[in-house]
């Protein structure tokens, strides 16, 4: 059921058959042309594919610029009511614009930004979500999932109207529950590549919850292209749980590791070794390999988890045993465990 069109942003393509790309959203003020491009560059190195930034003036139009230059992933300016700010991010190296069409009324406007995006080659991404449906179309239907569908559809029309094509789709809501059923409905309407994400989700604490069901129920019925987390909260923050939303559910390869909660057993500091693992691999390479880690507290559970992964740690009493493939290959004690450990996996995998 994925998207039968396929879309190409930049050096990516998105739709069809292709990878699920993660997506975040710069949160520097946008006129910041250092601090954009630093935060773009740490999300570019833990793993975002795409990154998207407001451009409500001539300043950060700027900064689409800078982010072009510093920047080896796609960038896309993000673009409300103002029809030039599309044209000049175009200008400045915008590898798709986003816009809620239904922001900028005048149809001749809109018309300009598309006969660029054609020349150019540039995407648009219908973005609406469940705050911007039209009244007319609220009057009729309220503030529905089918109302958000109907106004997208209403948005993708217009934009056909002049003979454009290039286009992604996203229809977010704040409420989980309408995102999967707008979706899931436009899924059989368009096959443009959809873009998903769940509104407003909150802080971390729900927002990953939220996004995590919302994007999670659609991937796995096989709808969705490209997915951004929105969190009130670091970007970073973002493009960690998207990255982690994917792995779930086997469509990204990568580091994996589990862990046990630990209980009255656990005779170690297991959660500072488990951070600590984790906070180091994820520095190196071994971040993108396809390597199972188990770290696990005792001896109930711990050497069954541990041998049946790449590496594995099954504590004791202030002491672990090390795993590699199945079987034990050291007894260290636990103020040596983290690092005799990451050098094993580092020497094992590089
Ligand atoms: S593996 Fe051991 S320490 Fe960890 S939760 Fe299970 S019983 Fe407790």
């Amino acid at each position: 059921m994925f998207s039968k069109k396929i879309v190409k942003v930049g050096n990516v393509a998105m739709g069809g058959k292709n990878k699920i790309l993660v997506q975040s959203m710069l949160n520097k003020p946008s006129e910041d042309i250092a601090a954009n491009v630093a935060q773009a560059k740490e999300l570019e190195e833990n793993g975002c594919e795409i990154i998207r930034i407001s451009v409500p003036n001539n300043e950060s139009v700027k900064t689409v610029f800078a982010l072009k230059q510093a920047l080896r992933i796609p960038v896309v300016a993000d673009i409300h009511f103002d029809y030039r700010m599309a044209i000049e991010s175009i200008y400045a190296g915008a590898d798709k614009i986003r816009i809620n069409p239904g922001n900028i009324e005048d149809k001749n406007q809109l018309k300009q930004i598309v006969d660029l995006c054609i020349e150019k080659n540039v995407p648009i991404r219908v973005g609406l979500n469940s705050g911007c449906i039209p009244k007319h179309i609220l009057a009729k239907k309220g503030p529905t999932a089918e109302a958000l569908v109907d106004a997208t559809l209403e948005c993708i029309l217009t934009l056909n109207s002049f003979d454009f094509d290039n286009i992604v789709v996203s229809l977010k809501s704040s409420s989980v529950l309408q995102t999967i059923e707008a979706y899931t409905s436009i899924s059989s309407k368009t096959d443009y590549p959809l873009h998903l994400g769940v509104t407003e989700a909150g802080t971390a604490e729900t927002g990953i919850v939220k996004s995590s069901i919302g994007i999670g129920h659609l991937l796995l019925n096989g709808i969705g292209d490209t997915i951004r987390v929105a969190l009130t909260g670091e970007p970073i923050e973002e493009v960690k749980t998207g990255i982690n939303i994917l792995k779930a559910l086997n469509l990204k390869t990568g580091l994996d590791i589990i862990s046990c909660p630990t209980c009255g057993r656990t005779k170690t500091n297991l959660i500072d070794i488990t951070n600590r693992i984790k906070d180091k691999l994820m520095k190196t390479s071994v971040r993108d390999k396809d390597i199972k880690i188990a770290v696990m507290g005792c001896a109930v559970n711990g050497p069954g988890e541990a041998r049946n992964v790449d590496f594995g740690i099954a504590c004791g009493k202030h002491e672990g045993l090390i795993f590699k493939r199945g079987k034990i290959i050291k007894k260290v004690p636990e103020e040596e465990l983290v690092m005799e450990f990451i050098n094993i996996v580092l020497q094992e995998t590089q």
